[in-house]
């Protein structure tokens, strides 16, 4: 799994914002609550694009409620190793209805469209944290 160390090592420092990119989404892809832009890792827009598409082709995007944000410099909730949202590689969703440590609610075919996509998801943590989604470690 990716980790902030791995991030750090990769991408620097989060206050200096080096793989950051506003990523102005196609607009085939802005369906729902699909943002228009993404201040987002340049890493994010392959694997984000193809997660779009598979929740649009599935029908699953109209489980898409909210869209949580993506980019955020501060620590994983109850540790104090900085969240992988300090260099953009990952995203919230539908925060309300999951929870950190609450039992996720997303359907298992919203979350394939982001695994077969080249993301982890937080619902499958010893605590989940069902709204999270962050970049596989490709290493
Ligand atoms: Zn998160």
């Amino acid at each position: 799994m990716l980790t902030s160390a791995m991030c750090l090592a990769k991408y620097g420092k989060p206050e200096l914002e080096k793989a950051m990119v506003l990523w102005d989404v196609p607009s085939h892809l802005e369906i729902g609550v699909i943002p228009k832009r993404i201040y987002c890792n340049r890493d994010m827009i392959a694997p984000l694009t193809q997660a779009f598409q598979k929740l649009i082709e599935t029908g699953h995007v109209k489980e898409l409620k909210t869209w949580d944000g993506c980019f955020n410099i501060r620590n994983k909730r109850g540790a104090s190793s900085a969240s992988l949202h300090s260099w953009g590689v990952a995203i919230d969703v539908n925060s309300a209805w999951n929870g950190f440590g609450k039992k996720p609610t997303l359907s298992a075919g919203f979350v394939k469209c982001f695994t077969d996509s080249g993301f982890d998801w937080g619902g499958m943590w010893s605590k989940p944290d069902g709204m999270h989604f962050q970049l596989k470690n490709e290493a």
